[in-house]
């Protein structure tokens, strides 16, 4: 054959139009940053790939090992939590896994707290015991509790800033004492509070996570998980375990919550601004049995939550309402324009009821031992107008009364 092929022009022109070529090249920058979906990345040469794999250049391979957007968007995280190598994951639940498949091995024992993310408590009640790594439950307001909890082989304590939906505080600097104390690791997802109000590892935590969908983000379309530790061993135990167990964040939704982030301080400011005048528009409804806000004085944990987290009491306030279920249907059907959702974080305030969703699994006898009754709500309080809020929950409130 004659290197002429048969082939027309036109079908050379085609097939070569679909080939793999570089992205146009530019003397001025993107301002925003790319989104680079590419799964894989060329080398010049395998010397090359060896440089980038020992670690003497900077490079991308496969993005399950890592990629540019999540790379952006762990950077700008760890400069909010005052660390360095934190890492992304595909949800907030990939970050609580890379943690514990990361550090622990069977026969390790956790103290974790009696009112974490219900995830995370099944976590620790139906996956890890498969494994060999038992977990203890326990009060995390009272630093007592939690160390009447460890055993000789407890490994780590894992706390929430703000529970779930009691949104009550641990004592968070007697734990970090005790954790340092007694050689434990100390994890806090500090999803609830996030570093405008709390800095875990400047307390004292070792490992801090996010489920970076909720505020971090902010727009509930993206799903991520954020997992950093200051001591470089535990970090790259988490990450090697995260690229194995294959809990990679997709380079989209990492360029959607990067793009969320930019404006998440003004998100958190008006939100929390929003919540405190909420909580005391409904403490004084009528029909309203109490309401829970850390940011107000009867809260049970309020000087431990104004003291740790800044003065800020936080984008969640919980309340409850007379009348059981039958209330708790007509106050969601009388708030059409508060989306029921159990989610949190979002720019839009949503309505969440504990006893019908993320709480559903308990018996009725320890949701009643928690608090948490069929006329429990939870409002993860957005960026609206706080008086037109205000009006919609009185008016919620009114309906479900009857
Ligand atoms: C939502 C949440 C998680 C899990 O995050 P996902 O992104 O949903 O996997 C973990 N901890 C807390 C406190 C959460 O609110």
């Amino acid at each position: 054959m004659s290197g002429a092929s048969d082939t027309p022009n036109s079908t050379r022109d085609a097939a070569n139009a679909l080939r793999r070529t570089a992205f146009p090249a530019s003397s001025s920058r993107a301002v925003s940053s790319p989104i680079m979906p590419s799964v894989v990345y060329a080398s010049a040469t395998p010397d090359a790939l060896d440089d980038q794999y020992e670690g003497r250049a900077k490079g991308f391979t496969y993005s399950r090992e890592g990629h540019p957007n999540a790379e952006a968007l762990a950077r700008r995280i760890d400069m909010m939590e005052g660390v360095e190598g934190g890492i992304v994951t595909g949800s907030g639940m990939g970050a609580v896994t890379a943690m514990f498949m990361g550090l622990l091995k069977a026969s390790d024992h956790v103290v974790a707290g009696n009112q974490l993310y219900g995830r995370s408590l099944r976590m620790l009640s139906d996956q890890l015991p498969r494994l060999g790594i038992e977990a203890t439950l326990a009060d995390p307001t009272d630093a007592s509790a939690i160390e009447a909890a460890l055993t000789d082989q407890t490994r780590l304590i894992l706390v929430e800033t703000v529970s779930n939906p009691t949104l009550r505080v641990p004592d968070l600097e007697a734990i970090a004492e005790l954790a340092r104390r007694r050689g434990v690791l100390l994890a806090v997802d500090n999803t609830f509070t996030t570093p405008l109000a709390y800095r875990a590892l400047d307390a004292g935590a070792d490992i801090v996570i996010h489920s970076i969908t909720k505020l971090l983000s902010g727009h509930s379309d993206a799903m991520l998980g954020y997992v950093a530790a200051r001591d470089p061993e535990l970090m790259r135990a988490m990450e090697e375990t995260a690229v194995t167990l294959g809990l990679t964040a997709s380079p989209f939704d990492c360029w959607l919550a990067e793009r969320g982030l930019l404006t998440f301080e003004l998100r958190y400011r008006r939100a929390c601004e929003n919540a405190a005048k909420l909580a005391d528009c409904l403490a004084d409804l009528p029909g309203v049995r109490r309401v829970l806000y850390p940011g107000r004085s009867d809260h049970p944990d309020h000087q431990r939550a104004m003291a740790l987290f800044g003065g800020q009491g936080g984008n969640m306030v919980s309340f409850e309402v007379e009348g059981g279920r039958a209330a708790a249907n007509r106050l969601v059907a009388a708030a059409p324009d508060l989306p029921f959702a159990p989610t949190l974080g979002d720019v839009a305030t949503t309505l969440s009821h504990p006893p019908s969703s993320s709480h559903r699994a308990l018996t009725a006898e320890r949701r009643e031992a928690l608090g948490i009754s069929e006329g429990f709500f939870r409002v993860s309080v957005g960026i609206e107008e706080a008086d037109q809020l205000c009006e919609e929950l009185r008016r919620a409130v009114a309906a479900a009364a009857g």
